[in-house]
């Protein structure tokens, strides 16, 4: 019998990770933040030089993707052809191109049955865009979190040590409205 899946959707830089990591842990289920697996064919194609929208190329990278689970369940960390590139994963370059890669029809079904194989596993958290509607439409718990792109904005520049009012902050601000318009 597979256990209690719940879809934790909402947009870029909303918490989506940190909340469901703290309940994953507190409750005892895995967690999987969807976005480290679009970012990840991102990566790659950037670092391959791939057009991001070539789907064919996108797609051959998905074999290549292996998800590790840190002590407590997360599935935190990526490994690209055995190499682990989860610090790597939320640089500018992947920020700037992930909304196209995901936008692509077949990246999206050939990493669907891969989010869908963590959910067999057992009991849990799956955090992204279309979790609710599309990789698990009869979870059991469907969660959707919503923060104003201003706020949102604002953790990102303190995460990256940047003052908001700075036109680097601002340039954050414009990206996170870009990509939720892209998404
Ligand atoms: O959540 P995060 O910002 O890390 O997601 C990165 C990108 O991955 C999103 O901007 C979106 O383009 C894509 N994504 C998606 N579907 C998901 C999760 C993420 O298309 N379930």
């Amino acid at each position: 019998m597979s256990g209690i899946r719940v879809a934790l959707d909402g947009p870029g830089s909303s918490g989506k990770s940190s909340v469901g990591a703290a309940a994953a842990v507190e409750l005892g289920y895995r967690f999987l933040d969807t976005g480290v697996v679009y970012r990840a064919i991102t990566l790659a194609a950037v670092m391959r030089g791939l057009d991001p929208y070539d789907q064919a190329a996108l797609v051959a990278v998905v074999p290549e993707l292996e998800l590790v689970a840190d002590e407590r369940g997360n599935l935190r960390r990526v490994r690209l052809a055995g190499e682990d590139v989860t610090d790597r994963l939320h640089v500018a370059e992947v920020d700037r191109n992930v909304s196209a890669v995901s936008a692509q029809p077949a990246v999206r079904a050939a990493l669907l049955e891969r989010q869908r194989d963590v959910a067999a596993t057992g009991s849990v958290i799956l955090a992204g865009r279309d979790i609710g509607t599309v990789v698990l439409p009869d979870a059991e718990l469907k969660l959707w979190l919503e923060v104003s792109a201003e706020e949102r904005a604002r953790r990102r520049a303190a995460q990256r040590d940047v003052a908001f009012d700075s036109a680097e902050g601002q340039d954050i601000l414009a990206d996170l409205v870009r990509r939720d318009h892209l998404d």
